[in-house]
Order: structure tokens, then sequence, then C-alpha cells
């Protein structure tokens, strides 16, 4: 495998001069400031963010045990597989690979940058199909994006596969680990130094509670990381979201017990569902999720909502006809779901 940052990264991006804030052209520490038109009148929020967020970098490297360099971060991890997109696909012209059923923010962010997917369904039991996988790679393909563990289906993908993809794709493959603390499995942030061409997201909506916060993570090899360091705003992560996540992110103890909690109730939310009878299956689940396959899961999912219950329906989807997927709740909620489908199906 050759993989070349120079060959895969769009022309228009590789000449870019990019936007110079006043920040990156002084960076120190001064006493007076008067180069970026901020009001000089402290409102807690006159002057503008940094744009690197150093401070926030340099605690997530010591979390994640990464160098800074190799980390981006972004208005959520939508943004940053906007970036992605933007960085390497050349509208009209190159396409990347999804595997659905998945993840719906990469053929949104794809259909709004006019790129091709080229959807390579997973198998029944959601796993990577490697052959269909391989055959569809072709010149025009620039980014293969994988979701483990996966939205909808809540499973880890096969790493053997992924790894597979990693040696002999001359592209960029994503592997996105929303729900990677909520797992057992390795963060593929550990074979970073393996794969020049291996770009891994994370976030602090799941696991770590900060939803509302917005805030994603990408990592990366420090070449892809500047080529995304170009075109990104200048001041995509605002200053009370880099506040909040140092302080958020001081509190791992408190994260992991609640990731505990949530896996413990997700087990008594197994068991229960599984005495339902007109639940025909349980996907194994290494989320924070669980994807139910279930008699008559649209009519089901209207009774919920009409007692303000909301599941999330995926029986359109293919691949999850007639599965709801329920997001593990507190035990009080999770208890009320139960006892209103049983009620449902009475
Ligand atoms: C929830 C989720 C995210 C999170 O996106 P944010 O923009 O960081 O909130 C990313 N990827 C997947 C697969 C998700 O399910």
């Amino acid at each position: 495998m050759i993989f070349d940052l120079n060959n895969i990264t769009r022309p228009s991006v590789k000449n870019l001069k990019p936007y110079s804030s006043a920040r990156d052209e002084f960076t120190g520490k001064a006493e007076v400031y008067l180069d970026a038109n901020e009001n000089p009148f402290d409102t807690g929020l006159n002057r503008y963010p940094d744009p690197y967020q150093q401070k926030l970098k340099n605690k997530i490297s010591k979390i994640k045990n990464i160098d800074a360099r190799n980390i981006i971060l972004g208005n959520g991890s939508d943004e940053v597989i906007d970036l992605l997109f933007r960085a390497f696909c050349e509208p009209g012209e190159d396409e990347v690979i999804i595997h659905p059923p998945t993840y719906g923010m990469y053929q949104v962010c794809a259909d709004v940058n006019n790129v091709k997917t080229n959807k390579v369904p997973l198998t029944s039991d959601f796993e990577l199909d490697e052959t269909k996988l391989f055959e569809a790679i072709n010149k025009k393909s620039k980014i293969i994006w994988f979701c483990s563990p996966n939205n909808p289906t809540g499973n880890t993908l096969d790493p053997t596969s992924i790894k597979n993809t990693l040696n002999s794709f001359n592209g960029i493959v994503v592997i996105d680990e929303a729900y990677i603390d909520f797992s057992d499995s390795q963060s593929w942030i550990d074979f970073l130094d393996f794969y020049p061409n291996l770009f891994i997201i994370q976030t602090l909506s799941k696991a770590w509670g900060l939803a509302g916060l917005r805030l994603g993570m990408g990592f990366a090899s420090a070449e892809i990381i500047s080529v995304l360091n170009k075109i990104k705003p200048p001041y995509n992560v605002n200053s009370l979201t880099q506040e909040k996540a140092i302080e958020s992110l001081g509190y791992l103890d408190e994260k992991n017990e609640t990731v505990d909690v949530i896996l413990n109730e997700k087990n008594s939310l197994i068991n229960d569902l599984s005495n339902i009878p007109t639940v025909e299956k349980i996907y194994p689940s290494d989320t924070n999720f669980i994807l139910v396959k279930i008699n008559d899961a649209t009519n089901i999912y209207n009774k919920l909502v009409e007692q303000s219950i909301i599941v999330r329906n995926r029986s359109n989807v293919k691949l999850c006809e007639e599965c709801l997927r329920i997001t593990v709740g507190k035990s009080e909620e999770n208890n009320k779901l139960i006892e209103a489908i049983k009620e449902i199906i009475k």
C-alpha cells in the first residue's frame, strides 16, 4: 500500500492559503490586545477563543495518551465528518464507501458535498462483507467509513477486516468510535503509529454525557490533522465549550462510573426485553443502546409516543426491519418503557 496524502488531498485544498486570524499571527501572552477588533470591555466572552484549543488538546492528549499534534477538535463529531469530506473528496467526482445500516451523517455530509456514496451493506448479522468491500474500491474512492461499535446495530466490527482495509486502501480509513467507552474493545487510537491512513473519531456526546456541549475529536497523523486545520473555520470550538470540556475531562472516574451504571442497566433492560413474548431478537450491543426486533414495531413505536415515551423506530431501515433502537436510560425510565410495551401487546 502506498498512501500519499498529497495524492488524495483536493487540489484546491492543497493550494489554499488559509485564513490567518489575529490569533494565528500573534500567539504568546500580551498586555494590550488591539489586533482582533474585539470589544475591550470585559463580558467574560469579549475575546476570541484559541483557534487551536491548545489547553483542551493538552488535556485530551494526556487522557488518550496521544500527542496534541494528532488531534483535531470540532463542533461535534459532525463537523469533523464534514471536514473530512471537504478536505479529500472533490464534489461531483470522488466517492466514499459506507456500510449501511450505519450512522446517517456520512450520507448527509456526502450529499451536501455532492460526493457519491458507494454502499456496501453489512451482512445479515451486521458484519463487514470484506469481499464486496474490496470489490467496491475504485480509483475514485477517497474515504472508507467504518462505525465501530456501529450505530444503529450496536456491534463492534471485525478488526481483521478493518486491518486488511488499512493495509491495502490508499485513501483515508475512518473509524467512528462514538461508543468506544461502552465497549470492551481496544480503541484504534493505539494503532495510529502503524497506519498513516487511519482517522479515528470520538466525541464527548455519549459516555461523557455532554451532547449539548458539541465537542468532537479526530485523531490521525500530524500531516492529516494539518490539512484539516487548514480548512476548518478558525474559531470552530467556542470559549464556553473549551472551558467546560477542560473542566469535565477532570472527572474521568465519574465518567467511568456512569458508564458502569449504564452497562448494568443495559443488562437488566436486555433481560426484561427477553421476557416480552413478541420480542423476536435482541442484537448484541457494545454501546449504550439496544437494537430490538419486535412484532409490529411501528405500531409499538406509535403507541409509546402516545404515552410520551420516545424510542427510535428503525423499521424502515434496510436490514433493521421491525426494529426499534432503544437508548438505555435510568432504571425508572427503562421500567416505564417495559411496562408500557407489556401493556401495548396485551
Ligand atoms: C452520536 C454519534 C456521534 C456523535 O456526534 P456529535 O456530533 O459528536 O454529537 C458520532 N458518530 C456516531 C456514530 C454517533 O452515533
